[in-house]
């Protein structure tokens, strides 16, 4: 499967034993449809979350399509509050693109039992977290 951004060929990256898709040039997500409930411990959870999914309007971020029916993917918000994430949703629903560190922003909002081993994995890969202990003095 290629990026729907770089159009390079991605990478298979293993989260928690759901095998997801990843671009090692944008740092983009693909989820086929149904992994990112998987993610998710609680199911409740992962239905809300889907559920609250927005058709996003007016949104000037480049649309890109999708890598299975290379169908342009609808602009989704995936959460509201102070940050809302808007993500790229496939019309056929073949599944979702998440750009560099969006999931790890969704998944943050969820709560997990495995001691967010997912999120852990992927803020690792990022590099994204702030509290890091290596400031410095
Ligand atoms: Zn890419
Ligand atoms: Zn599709």
């Amino acid at each position: 499967m290629d990026c729907p951004l770089c159009k390079n060929p991605m990478v298979v990256l293993e989260l928690d034993c759901v095998e997801t898709d990843y671009c090692t040039d944008c740092g983009g997500i693909w989820l086929d449809a149904g992994e990112l409930e998987m993610l998710f411990a609680d199911s409740a959870q992962a239905g809300e979350l889907v559920s609250s999914f927005k058709p996003a309007e007016g949104i000037a971020e480049k649309p890109c399509r999708c890598p299975i029916c290379l169908k342009k993917m609808q602009k989704i918000i995936a959460s509201s509050g102070d940050k809302p994430v808007i993500i790229d949703r496939c019309p056929k629903e073949h599944g979702l693109w998440f750009d560099r560190g969006e999931l790890s922003q969704i998944l943050a909002k969820g709560t997990f039992d495995k001691e967010r081993k997912v999120i852990k994995l992927l803020t690792e890969m990022f590099n994204q977290n702030g509290n890091e202990e290596n400031n410095g003095n």
